[in-house]
């Protein structure tokens, strides 16, 4: 059988490289794209080497058309085709501040790099998986957005990340419509809470809240791997009949409690 093929954006730190390392292991080769961090991005490569796996690093914004051009070109000069594009870049607001204050050039930001960036990608490769042959498994290609609770939860001191996010599952929607007849599923995973570099910062915050007040069922930080290990089950086409479909890795925050 030949090797699959993935594009996982910012793979270089954090659930990217998570994912990249599991789809590693299921036997795909990856470009790893990441915005800046050379050395995280190396660092990943040589992970998932060590795990039986291949790939290439290809350094672009995902927010500039010309990076963005350059990414799926030189994947595709790589391997020749894509079978599995994962939209996983996305940055937090530099600053967490109150709704009413939200500067128009954060909002522009986030908007710019976690949803127009995104948007326009997919529609780039889904022309390319257009043109590819069907795999043996029947597609053309698969494609998986990684949103956020964000979706759905209200944090008033980051607005504009929890629009954006609800604009890619949105996305997740049209995409798996339009492209349904066409041999490509497209899937949301939902991750929430997960020890990375975004939430550094709000450690302390979030230990009290999952390990004293049980903000989640499941009462630990979800890791890299957690959202890696539900991507590489959507590579190995473990849900051929599911498209559209939402995955929450999040302990099991979605569930209402009483
Ligand atoms: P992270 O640790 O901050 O890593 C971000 C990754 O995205 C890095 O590889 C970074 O590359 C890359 N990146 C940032 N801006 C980019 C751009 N403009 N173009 C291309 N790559 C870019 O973040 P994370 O926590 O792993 O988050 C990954 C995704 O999961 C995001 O979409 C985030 O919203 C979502 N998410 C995270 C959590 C969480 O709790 N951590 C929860 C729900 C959803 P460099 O290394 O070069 O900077």
């Amino acid at each position: 059988m030949e090797k699959k093929s993935a594009l996982v954006t910012g793979a270089s730190r954090g659930i990217g490289r998570g994912i990249a390392l599991e789809l590693a292991k299921a036997g795909y080769q990856i470009a790893i794209n990441y915005a800046s961090n050379e050395v995280a991005a190396e660092e990943a490569l040589a992970l998932v080497i060590e795990a039986g796996g291949s790939g290439i690093l290809v350094k672009g914004d995902i927010s500039s058309e010309s990076d963005r051009a350059a990414l799926l070109a030189q994947t595709i000069e790589a391997f020749g085709r894509i079978d599995l594009l994962v939209n996983n870049a996305g940055v937090a607001p530099k600053v967490r501040g109150d709704l009413l204050d939200c500067p128009e050039e954060s909002f522009d930001r986030l908007y710019d790099i976690n949803l127009k960036g995104p948007f326009f990608l997919t529609q780039a490769v889904a022309k390319q998986m257009l043109k590819q042959g069907v795999d043996e498994a029947g597609f053309r290609g698969r494609i998986v957005n990684i949103t956020s609770i964000s979706v759905y939860t209200s944090s008033i001191n980051r607005g504009d990340y929890c629009m954006v996010k609800a604009g890619l599952a949105m996305m997740t929607k049209l995409f798996a419509d339009r492209l349904a007849d066409d041999g490509i599923n497209v899937y949301e995973i939902r991750p929430g809470v997960i020890a990375t570099d975004m939430t550094s910062g709000v450690t302390e915050k979030y230990d009290k809240m999952i390990f004293e007040d049980g903000l989640t069922p499941i009462r630990r930080w979800g890791r890299p791997d957690d959202i890696g290990k539900a991507v590489a089950a959507i590579g190995g086409d473990f849900f051929p009949f599911s498209t559209g479909e939402v995955i929450n890795v999040d302990g099991g925050f979605h569930l209402h409690r009483l």
